[in-house]
């Protein structure tokens, strides 16, 4: 296997368990007999050890900034049974936590850097386990990642792998970036596939939906809008496939109404309705840019008891953070403005560059702007299921609040 031999003291990081190697750190890199080219290929397992031969883990080779991920600290190779034995571990947290039920079989599986798995994300949707790679190596060793899935995990029969918008771009990649890996019972990517998260029930699309096909990672968050929902005039901004309101619905809003810029998304929301709450009337869905439907709400005279507002990433890197912020500091403002007095605001931010001080300044700024008296119920984060490496912190990503506006 090839060696990639650090600069003195450049071990000690990864010696707290933080598990990237930046290429600035590199001294040498030992080529194994097998390589034909000057440098070892993206996606590859390599061997790190410290500028005094201490052998330091091993983990993917990467093109870029990021060198190194590391799969295991302190060995040279991979155990045989590594994925089995990693999967196994992220599953028993899972069970641990009580997230896999009759009526919760919707929960992340693998979460990155959080379940020691740097570049990999498994969402598991009833029978299937939908698989991004976000590197190269990830891809490499999809199958066998697959293989662990299946042998692991006792509802999982199927294995979707849905990478083509997460492989670095640039990289050579041999094989599929899309496809099923496994594949047990009858089913094609024509068909309607539906995973049930706290009893109620979602059809999933990550054909055509957004990342897995499903935002797992605001299970808590909802079930926080349910308690508040009762007899609640509530909007939804940014539904996506509307699991916010859902459990609105279920939690006795007087009533519900769902707004995102994509039709599929809105098409999804109606379908959800329909299927968990079929004699309901009192939900709207609109397909509208956010920022128009609360400039024309609020024109209208139109006011609310409780506005969620879960938009996309505003800032994808860190160089876009100012601008992303101006635009929390916008949408919290135009929401705040057109909560009624007693009313409850959900905001957040799933931005990992704007950090929770920042987004917290920037509603802060919001509600000043708009001269509302506004007190914070609760601080949200991401859940269990999308644990943060304490040694990885970067892997903190999705902050919130609940605000009581005066
Ligand atoms: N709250 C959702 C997840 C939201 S993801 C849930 O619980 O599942 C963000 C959503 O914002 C996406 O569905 C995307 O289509 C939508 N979106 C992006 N830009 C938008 C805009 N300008 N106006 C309205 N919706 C937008």
């Amino acid at each position: 296997m090839t060696t990639i031999i650090l600069k003195p003291h450049k071990e000690e990081s990864l010696k707290r368990f933080h598990p990237w190697v930046f290429s600035g750190a590199i001294a040498r890199i030992v080529l194994d007999a097998a390589h034909k080219a000057a440098a070892p290929e993206e996606g590859e397992l390599v061997c790190v050890e410290s500028a005094n031969s201490e052998t330091l883990g091993v983990g993917h080779w990467q093109v870029g900034s990021i060198a190194v991920r590391i799969l295991e600290f302190g060995l040279a190779e991979l155990p045989a049974d590594f994925w089995e034995q990693r999967v196994r571990a992220a599953y028993q947290v899972r069970e641990s936590l009580g997230l896999v039920r009759k009526d919760n079989d919707t929960f992340r599986l693998i979460h990155g850097e959080g379940d020691w798995l740097p570049g990999l994300i498994v969402d598991v949707y009833a029978d299937t386990a939908v698989v991004q790679a976000h590197s190269v190596g990830m891809h490499v060793f999809r199958e066998a990642i697959a293989e662990a899935i299946v042998a692991v995990v006792p509802q999982v029969k199927n294995v979707y792998y849905k990478s083509d918008d997460t492989l670095p771009f640039k990289a050579a990649i041999e094989g599929e970036k899309t496809g099923w890996l496994v594949k047990k019972t009858e089913c094609s990517e024509d068909s309607e596939f539906w995973s049930t998260e706290n009893g109620l029930e979602f059809r999933i699309d990550w054909l055509k939906g957004q990342k897995t096909g499903f935002f797992v990672d605001q299970r808590e968050n909802r079930a926080l809008v349910e308690r508040y929902a009762a007899g609640k005039e509530v909007l939804n901004m940014f539904c996506y496939t509307g699991g916010f309101s859902l459990y609105a619905l279920r939690g006795g809003a007087k009533r519900v109404d769902s707004v995102d810029v994509s039709q599929k998304a809105i098409d999804l929301v109606n379908a959800n309705v329909a299927h968990n709450f079929p004699k309901a009337k009192n939900h709207t869905a609109v397909t509208a840019d956010a920022f128009d439907y609360l400039t024309a709400q609020k024109n209208a005279g139109r006011t609310f008891d409780l506005i969620i507002l879960d938009p996309p990433a505003f800032a994808k890197h860190r160089d876009a953070v100012k601008n992303a912020l101006r635009g929390y500091q916008r949408i919290n403002a135009k929401a705040i403005e057109m909560i009624r007095p007693g009313g409850i605001l959900f905001t957040f931010s799933c931005s990992q560059a704007v950090d929770k001080e920042a987004f917290r300044l920037a509603v802060f700024s919001a509600a000043a702007s708009v001269g509302r008296k506004v007190r914070i119920l609760h601080q949200l984060h991401q859940p269990q299921d999308h644990p943060i490496n304490i040694y990885h912190p970067e892997g903190e990503y999705l902050k919130g609040l609940v605000l009581y506006i005066e």
